[in-house]
């Protein structure tokens, strides 16, 4: 269907990638780097080029867009979501964007440090985009793919959609978010504004993926309390909560529920902070699944161990703390199927493969979905996000703006 198209797609996120948009975790500003409207602005200002009148940035840093509906049929409103800022991990400033045309299959050195090598030994998806052209960051930035990849595809396919009014479509919501990378990306947003039936990110990775599964997630914090003394006359007084929780980490397994021991569909816990003093020590941890029903079966492993260790420290005590974090966005879009099945037919349509996916970690999809706009992630081709050696094929942004112009025909049929 587009292919005699002019994609914008590679040319929009060479432009975009140069802008540093770096999310802060540490700022209490919203959004939490002012220079992440330096791009949202220039989103507006190209939606507007491109015929998008509607589309404004508010004080929060959101990008809000409509592309109105062109048939008389009463379809669904559908939103499409990607965000601007970059991860912390990884620098953001000054990013150089390198095309590496018709890729043929070798290590890739970045110019600008040569120890900075994307092989297809680590990132065996490259030996399937061998003849793609592949853009790759020059060696000191990350290249921001995710999620710019996201947006520009978003943007293509707007201008796309605009040019071509035979495609039959309804009502169409764009949404550019900032500050997901912190976890922040959806705390302002305006759904009763936004008005969307359902949605779909654009974030994710390989030509086909669709992730419609996150984990649940819990926040649990523990602390241990012992007793103090004048350690010069403390001789069976004073009990050291520091190493009561010394115990307490010795006694988690080491052979499993850790990130560094699970894959796949197990889940797991994983202490992120410790704090404390002779007194006093606290430690927290995340605790993921993808089935929630599990979560209460680790916190409760989790409390059995710290139980065992008060009780090796007579007199030591223990509180425990349980707070929710995110929930699987399968337990909600399992009561919509057609917003899989309408991807699914426009990967079919598109010539793809459907491949679904889970994602061991949460999204702003799974938050919205419990906010009530259901909103699974469809692939941009973003891969080794968060790092150095980030890259992103040129064709597989197409492939995924080509989803997209066939999913709102889907949609509306
Ligand atoms: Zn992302």
């Amino acid at each position: 269907m587009l292919e005699k198209y002019s994609f914008s797609v590679a040319d929009r996120f060479m432009r975009y990638v140069r802008i540093d948009t770096q999310s802060d975790p540490q700022s209490a500003t919203i959004p939490s780097t002012a220079k992440q409207k330096n791009l949202s602005g220039l989103l507006v200002d190209e939606l507007h080029q491109i015929g998008v009148q509607d589309a404004h940035l508010d004080e929060w840093g959101y990008v809000y867009a409509t592309i109105p509906s062109n048939t008389d049929k009463t379809v669904p409103v559908i939103c499409f979501c990607a965000h601007v800022d970059t991860a912390p991990d990884c620098t953001g400033t000054n990013v150089k964007p390198i095309v590496h045309e018709k890729y043929d299959g070798k290590d890739i050195v970045l110019p600008d440090d040569i120890n900075q090598i994307i092989s297809p030994r680590e990132h065996p998806y490259l030996l399937e985009k061998i003849g793609e052209d592949i853009i790759t960051a020059s060696g000191k930035t990350l290249l921001g793919a995710d999620d710019k990849a996201g947006v520009a595809i978003i943007m293509d396919f707007a201008n796309y959609l605009v040019q071509h009014d035979e495609i039959k479509h309804g009502t169409i919501k764009l949404l550019f978010t900032p500050d997901e990378e912190i976890g922040r990306g959806v705390n302002k947003v305006d759904l009763k504004k936004l008005g969307a039936d359902f949605g779909y990110t654009l974030d994710g990775g390989e030509r086909g993926s669709y992730t419609d599964e996150t984990f649940s997630a819990d926040g649990v914090s523990l602390t241990f309390h012992g007793i103090i003394a004048h350690p010069g006359y403390g001789k069976d007084k004073l009990i050291n909560a520091l190493k009561v929780v010394g115990t307490f980490l010795d006694l988690l397994p080491k052979d499993s529920f850790s990130p560094e021991t699970t894959a796949d569909r197990e889940g797991f816990v994983h202490p992120v902070h410790m704090e404390g003093i002779a007194e006093k020590a606290q430690i927290e941890f995340i605790i993921r699944d993808f089935e929630t029903k599990r979560l209460k079966i680790h916190i409760d492993r989790l409390e059995g161990f710290a139980k065992q260790a008060v009780a090796q420290y007579p007199g030591s005590s223990y509180g425990i703390e349980v707070k929710e974090q995110y929930r699987n966005m399968k337990e909600v879009l399992v009561q919509h199927p057609h917003i899989e099945a309408a991807v699914a037919e426009a990967m079919r349509r598109t010539g793809i493969k459907f491949k679904k996916q889970s994602a061991r970690g949460g999204t702003d999809g799974s938050r919205l979905s419990f906010m009530g706009l259901p909103c699974p992630d469809i692939f941009t081709g973003e891969m080794a996000f968060h790092g150095k050696h980030e890259y992103v094929s040129i064709q597989d942004m197409q492939k995924s703006v080509e989803v997209l112009a066939h999913l709102v025909q889907v949609v509306a049929e």
